[in-house]
């Protein structure tokens, strides 16, 4: 199954598929004329920039309106979503390459958890950083030394 360089959006990409592409039928729309590569191959570069890219979303907790404990809510969006929005494409494209970095998972085998799955969410490293140093700017405020 190949994807094309007119399915996604982000230059990087762009410029790889056509410099590394070739001609083809693209699968996920017919009218498309850019240069092609398997989805499988295309995955395994993915795989490195989007593991350098994304975190899984931390956990935080939602006030309830009552009772005692509180609910937990998770930063960032599901890994197709994170994908849809990273590559800049639809959500075929999203969906097929989202199930294929799960397959291609290399820790399946092994102990300790999957970077990969459908039940994590997906945060931009970048926005995380950004949102904890904002965190602890206000917690700075409002109990810092009072200086
Ligand atoms: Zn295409």
């Amino acid at each position: 199954m190949n994807l094309c360089s007119t399915c996604v959006e982000n230059t990087k990409y762009v410029q790889r598929l056509e410099r590394y592409g070739k001609r083809g039928r693209c699968a996920f729309n017919p009218n498309h004329t850019g240069a092609v590569q398997s989805v499988y191959w295309f995955t395994q570069f993915l795989d490195r920039d989007f593991r350098a890219a994304y975190e899984h979303g931390e956990e935080y907790p939602i006030m309830p309106f009552d009772g005692d404990r509180p609910d937990f809510d998770h930063y960032g969006e599901t890994l197709f979503a994170a994908v849809m929005n990273f590559l800049v494409c639809n959500q075929d494209l999203a969906k097929t390459i989202a199930a294929e970095l799960i397959d291609q998972e290399p820790s399946h085998s092994k102990s300790g958890s999957c970077f990969y799955a459908d039940d994590v969410m997906y945060e931009l490293k970048r926005d995380a950083d950004a949102r904890r140093a904002e965190e602890s700017r206000d917690y700075h405020e409002s109990y810092g030394s009072g200086t």
